[in-house]
């Protein structure tokens, strides 16, 4: 027999890890789990439990109690009494504490890999490699914020008390995700598991009391999605961080409208992995093996959605099936093993339904001949070919080990396809063309771009959505800012109470009627002593020209004493349409807005200040004129706009992003791109600045608007539009619609092309934003009707504005060796 022989038929023998030490501690705890609250094992009376199961097995591994509305109740009790002293525990002291877990995380690595097996099936490889080196790893790189939070984050304070809901896919790194930056800014934390996964969660509890962490900081209750909606809704809880689908990610997102909750929301994805022809395709192969069959393909993340370039597809997927014909499906604790158990037989029966719809959508079903255990629930990787891209199961989230494969023919198309999606997680690029890669991973929507690797995490670097995949980061410095304020701000606590589920809200935004305007103004309009003066009605602005409003109606503008001081068109639906259109347009233009570089933009803005600025006399009238306040006050607010334009002009190229310190040799650049088309309502008070103050952020980092001004005090905003006209400001970017604010805005909010909208009008009006965001997970602002004091820096300007106006891209690229 010749060697090559030998290799060819050659098996690889069992390796399995012993799943002792994790049955001891089962054991020791009588299988038997309360909730973890004070650092202490609460068992409440007469609690409900529910089965833990090892999938691989079928077999019973512990009971969990199903927490109440008590429970949860004495759970963020717990969190609110330690945020008081946590809060204010020095950021170098806190950091000791990470540190601690982080290094009793490495103590009992073994044990938590072994138990996050057993308790979700995947491989002890990938539990015992990445999954709890990872863990160690969050809570080291945050222990280092923590210790430099006070001289780096000085303008911030944390949040509050946090509630986090995790799913059960990555029970460990979700956590670590969750609570390491949580408790490093000084929050404290409530944190609930999936119900399918329940144990990691608890031994982690431990971990953290072993490791000296006060009682109270990190509290851990398990329950069923009813306790996962008493933390969402719980009044004293002021941040919810949640990693789920988007469909309950749309659910949260509508209980917290309007109370002033911080939300971050990581949801599904369908991300695609794109072959050029000019690949290593032997090594896309092994690109798309860890990109769809890592856990099982239960990764939000996950490459399904594999584009190969035409003309390489069919030997690409050669290879590919060739390749799967070696995987090995069997148990997770045998370290030899590429893919382990699908959690849950729920879960098991999703997938398989999914792929019963890919080949009656016509799909080629590729599974290998390959041995599946006789028990536990393991499924095939499966591969479905030669779908139509709008297929159902080319759109929608399987969340299992199946991958859908298309082909393309030019880089545009691939671009194309990749973006066809809700979703925007992350993307994969293959090519040895570097220009070509770098080019594609800029032009895909999404927060992760792998160029030429695939499925690569880091403490160091932010993770998180666009569009439909949700919105916030975890890790990185950006992450921070999701469990952190500005010090001058409070948790708001908005004066308005949500509609009950089911009453009517279809009473906001219907417009108010335009006050009819006086035929005489008796400002000797008409008189016969005089020349009447030449009649001037402000238009809409749109796509760089003046508008005329499509309904042909126009509302009065009243001074403080109730006279007219100018006349406004009354935008109506059509209007905010043809705006949002226009704004696109101005994106997509070549080269768009975004696309400019900084300096140009800055450019433009210093020319918009200049402008603004030598007509400083004729602002300062209009503003006393609609406010009647002193010319001083209002000269100032000309004043301090000027100077605010100046301030965005500055910052155009100086947020672009940094170069992230990852594990990666190589580069991981955090880009910090523009959201897209945004649409702003501002406030009445300061009419200018308001303006000026939301959008000036808003283009210099390369957004596109909708401006809705001052429905109070519109005339400045309209006098405005003569000035970006003289500045060089390209058709498209600044859009102004004049009228009713909240009628307008529902237009907005309601936009299937509208990227994010900023509003700063009632809380009323705030909640209903926040609450119709949620159809398409569109990015909101929301002032919530609470006092801001627009002339003060720290409140009108500055890095909370630089934040809200872009989204962060992480792209890696491997350099080699
Ligand atoms: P899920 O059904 O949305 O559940 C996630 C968590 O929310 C669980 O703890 C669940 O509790 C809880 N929950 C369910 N309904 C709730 C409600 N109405 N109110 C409050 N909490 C509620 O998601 P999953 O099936 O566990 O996880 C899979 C999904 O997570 C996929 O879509 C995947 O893409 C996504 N994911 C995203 C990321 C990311 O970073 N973007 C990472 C991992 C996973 P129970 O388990 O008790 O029902």
């Amino acid at each position: 027999m010749k060697v090559s022989e030998v290799f060819e038929t050659m098996d690889y023998g069992p390796a399995p890890e012993s799943p002792a030490a994790a049955n001891a501690w089962l054991e020791d705890h009588e299988r038997r789990f309360g909730l973890f609250i004070n650092n202490e094992w609460v068992f409440p009376e007469e609690a409900e439990f529910y089965a833990s199961y090892d999938p691989a097995k079928g077999e019973k591994m512990a009971d969990t109690v199903q927490a109440g509305q008590e429970e949860v109740d004495a759970a963020v009790g717990a969190a609110r009494k330690a945020f008081k002293s946590w809060s204010k525990t020095p950021g170098k002291t806190r950091a000791r504490y990470l540190y601690a877990i982080a290094r009793n995380i490495q103590k009992h690595h073994r044990l938590l890999a072994v138990l996050e097996s057993m308790d979700n099936g995947k491989p002890i490889r990938e539990s015992r490699d990445i999954d709890v080196p990872l863990l160690a790893r969050h809570f080291y790189y945050h222990a280092g914020w923590a210790q430099l939070m006070e001289s780096e984050l000085s303008d911030y304070q944390p949040v509050g008390v946090v509630g986090q809901i995790i799913p059960w896919n990555f029970p460990l790194l979700m956590l670590a995700w969750k609570i390491a930056p949580a408790i490093a800014m000084g929050n404290t934390v409530v944190l609930k598991p999936a119900s399918y996964t329940r144990l990691t969660a608890l031994l982690f509890a431990e971990v953290v009391a072993e490791a000296g962490l006060p009682p109270g900081v990190v509290n851990v209750i398990t329950g069923s999605s009813r306790a996962g909606s008493m933390i969402v809704t719980h009044q004293d809880v002021d941040k919810i961080a949640f990693t789920g689908s988007t469909e309950v990610g749309r659910i949260l997102r509508r209980q917290t409208a309007g109370s002033g909750k911080k939300l971050s929301l990581e949801l599904g994805g369908k991300s695609p992995f794109i072959v050029f022809d000019d690949a290593d395709l032997d090594s896309a192969v092994e690109g798309v093996v860890d990109a769809i069959w890592f856990n099982q393909g239960q990764v939000c993340c996950a490459g399904s959605r594999l584009l190969v370039q035409e003309d390489v597809a069919d030997r690409f997927l050669d290879k590919l099936k060739a390749r799967m014909e070696h995987m090995r499906v069997g148990d997770p604790l045998d370290k030899c093993i590429d893919m382990g158990a699908i959690v849950d037989q729920t879960q098991w029966d999703t997938v398989d339904g999914w792929v019963k719809t890919g080949v009656s959508e016509g799909g080629d079903l590729f599974q290998p001949d390959i041995e599946l255990p006789e028990k536990g629930l393991f499924y095939k990787p499966t591969l479905i070919c030669n779908l139509d891209p709008a297929a159902e199961v080319v759109q929608e989230e399987i969340f299992g080990p199946v991958l859908v494969s298309l082909t393309f023919r030019s880089p545009a198309e691939a671009i194309a396809l990749a973006n066809n999606t809700r979703y925007g997680l992350a993307a994969s690029v293959w090519s040895d063309n570097i220009n070509l890669a770098l080019d594609v991973a800029s032009k895909v929507k999404a927060g992760s771009l792998w160029v030429n690797c695939t499925n690569l995490f880091d403490a160091a670097s932010g993770f998180g959505g666009y569009r439909e995949s949700g919105f916030g980061r975890e890790g990185g410095k950006e992450g921070l800012f999701e469990y952190l304020g500005p010090t001058w701000q409070k948790r708001p606590r908005p004066d308005f109470e949500a509609p009950e589920d089911g009453e009517d809200i279809s009473t906001w935004g219907t417009t108010t009627p335009a006050r009819p305007t006086l035929p005489d103004d008796g400002n000797g309009r008409g008189s016969e002593k005089e020349l009447p003066s030449v009649d001037r009605t402000p238009k809409m602005y749109i796509g760089g020209k003046q508008a005329r409003p499509d309904g042909h109606y126009t509302r009065a503008i009243l001074g403080p004493k109730g006279e007219i001081v100018g006349q406004v068109g009354d935008g109506n639906r059509k209007d905010i349409r043809n705006a949002v259109e226009a704004a696109h347009a101005a994106h997509l233009a070549k080269p768009g807005w975004a696309m400019r570089h900084g300096y140009n933009r800055s450019q433009i803005l210093y020319f918009i200040g200049e402008n603004l600025d030598a007509r400083a006399e004729e602002f300062t009238h209009r503003i006393r004129a609609m406010t009647g306040r002193s010319e001083k006050s209002s000269k100032q607010e000309v004043d301090l706009s000027v100077e605010r334009l100046f301030t965005y002009a500055s910052w155009a190229d100086k947020f672009g992003g940094s170069v992230q310190e990852t594990t990666l040799r190589g580069i991981t650049v955090a880009v910090n791109e523009p959201i897209g088309v945004l649409g702003i309502a501002c406030p009445d008070e300061y009419p200018l600045l308001g303006f000026v103050s939301l959008m000036a952020p808003a283009i210099a980092r390369g957004n596109t608007v909708v401006m809705i001004p001052s429905e109070k005090h519109p005339l400045s905003a309209t006098d405005f539009y003569q000035v970006l006209d003289t500045s060089d400001v390209p058709g498209g970017v600044v859009n102004i619609v004049t009228g009713d604010r909240d009628h307008l805005t529902k237009t907005l909010i309601q936009h299937e092309d509208v990227d994010g909208v900023w509003y700063f009008g009632t809380a009323r009006g705030s909640y209903h934003v926040e609450y119709e965001s949620a159809a398409n997970m569109k990015r909101t602002w929301a002032g919530y009707g609470l006092a801001r004091d627009w002339t003060n820096p720290a409140q009108g300007a500055g890095h909370e504005f630089l934040h809200e106006a872009i989204q962060v891209k992480n792209i890696w690229v491997p350099t080699g060796e």
